[in-house]
């Protein structure tokens, strides 16, 4: 079926649109039938005097979300959406949508999250939800361009696991034949697997699995994590690459995205780089946190107000880190990069040296035996390297303002929630 979309019409010709029934109005002499397709609202325009008045009766008849197709003349009219409607020939029914609805698709009745993310396929077609999924298909976009022209190679790894990525509790176990495997929690041992390989600079966009029984606004089940490893790179040059990111994102996205961003009602700021760095040390004295313990929601408020803009945090104690973190004195190289409102992304020099790795796994009470596929990978010429994962819910969330994070993903897993 060849359909013309609504940003595409062109005055004085005869087109074929197709849509959804946005809404249906009777004024007596003229009645107009807003048709709503992926890109905005067109207007048909059906004055009694030039249209028969069986079509109008069958188009008075469609029920809201209706899907319909029309055949007409296109004349400019500088009050209709598009700068202009569409006299119909011909308006075919291709499939009734059922009523009541459940959700106002016009936006005039605003629905909890829970109804929205219940009936995302309706949630969708509002123009603000739509508007976020945009960006956010834009964002991946300029992220692995942005990766591709520094010249990272994108990998894929297993998200069936045999081992945690850094212990802990927090997996989905899965059965695997006849074993317990789990989902994988980040693709960390894998793409480190990959410096051994030679491949130098590996990228991966893909779901991680945290089994964590959170219930907050930024945290999900499942959520997709741009990762990054590099060879001969320390922690400053992986966190020089991930600033430029970040602020590359907030320029292609303002150039690029202008009309959702208008729907949105958002202007970005652009982020300045380099972005501030401050201590481990320095941030639990803002927020008053002892020593040793890692930054909760609570403290991370309170440096976020102080700050107000992206910042990193680094020299963090070694015991606040995984075990794949290169050791600095009694501190690591590890950092996280800060929005003001929440944690986006942590990263480290890695340790390379295989001995050092074997004490550090020992040191944090982690079987050598369910990593020996990763350990053997530092055995036989691993090159020193660094990387992070960022995670891309937490980047759309924070760009766009969104209040909970489940509004930056289709169909988000938490706590309560593995349907739709
Ligand atoms: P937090 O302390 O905020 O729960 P984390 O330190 O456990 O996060 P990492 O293991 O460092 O998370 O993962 C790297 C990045 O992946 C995080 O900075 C975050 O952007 C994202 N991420 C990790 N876990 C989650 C989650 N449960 N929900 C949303 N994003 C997450
Ligand atoms: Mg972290």
């Amino acid at each position: 079926m060849k359909v013309t979309r609504s940003s595409a019409i062109i005055p004085e010709t005869d087109v074929t649109v197709a849509g959804w029934v946005h809404e249906l109005r009777d004024l007596g002499g003229i009645s107009f039938l807003l048709l709503r397709d992926r890109d905005g609202i067109m207007q048909i325009t059906m004055p009694k005097k030039k249209v028969p008045p069986e079509l109008v009766e069958r188009v008075r008849r469609l029920s809201r979300e209706s899907v319909v197709r029309v055949v007409g003349h296109v004349k400019v009219e500088p009050k209709a959406p598009q700068g202009c409607e569409i006299i119909p020939y011909e308006v075919e029914l291709l499939n009734a949508a059922e009523s009541p609805l459940p959700l106002d698709v016009t936006g005039k009745v605003p629905a909890e999250l829970d109804t929205r993310l219940d009936s995302r396929f309706m949630d969708v077609r509002l123009p603000a939800t739509r508007a976020v999924f945009f960006i956010r298909a834009k964002m991946l976009h300029v992220v692995r361009s942005f990766l591709v022209a520094r010249d990272f190679i994108e990998i894929q790894t297993p998200k069936m696991v045999a081992t945690a990525t850094e212990g802990g509790t927090q997996l989905f176990p899965i059965s695997y034949f006849d074993r317990e495997a789990f989902l994988n929690q980040s693709p960390q041992l894998y793409k480190q697997i990959m410096m051994a390989a030679g491949l130098e600079r590996v990228f991966e966009v893909g779901p991680i699995f945290r089994a964590e029984e959170h219930d907050t606004r930024k945290h999900l089940n499942e959520v997709t994590s741009i990762d990054v490893e590099a060879s001969f790179m320390d922690d400053n040059e992986v966190m020089r690459l991930l600033e430029e990111l970040i602020q590359h994102v907030y320029v292609v996205i303002t150039e690029q995205c202008s009309a959702p961003l208008k729907v949105l009602g958002v202007t970005l700021s652009i982020p300045h780089i380099p972005f501030r760095r401050i201590t481990y040390a320095d941030a639990i004295e803002i927020a008053d946190t002892p020593w040793g313990d890692d930054l909760d929601t609570a403290a991370e408020k309170a440096v976020g107000e102080e700050i107000r803009e992206h910042y990193f945090i680094v020299d963090w104690p070694g015991e606040l880190k995984p075990f794949y973190v290169q050791p600095q004195k009694n501190l690591c190289y590890a950092f996280d990069l800060m929005h003001p409102r929440m944690e986006l992304a942590s990263g480290a020099r890695r340790i390379h040296d295989h001995r050092l790795l074997s004490k550090q796994l020992a040191d944090k009470f982690l079987a050598p035996e369910s990593f020996a596929f990763y350990l053997d990978a530092f055995r036989f010429g691993m090159p020193p390297h660094a990387g992070w994962g960022l995670g891309a819910e937490r980047l759309l969330m924070t760009m766009l303002g969104l209040a909970n994070i489940r509004e930056s993903v289709l169909f988000p897993r938490d706590r309560r929630r593995i349907t739709p």
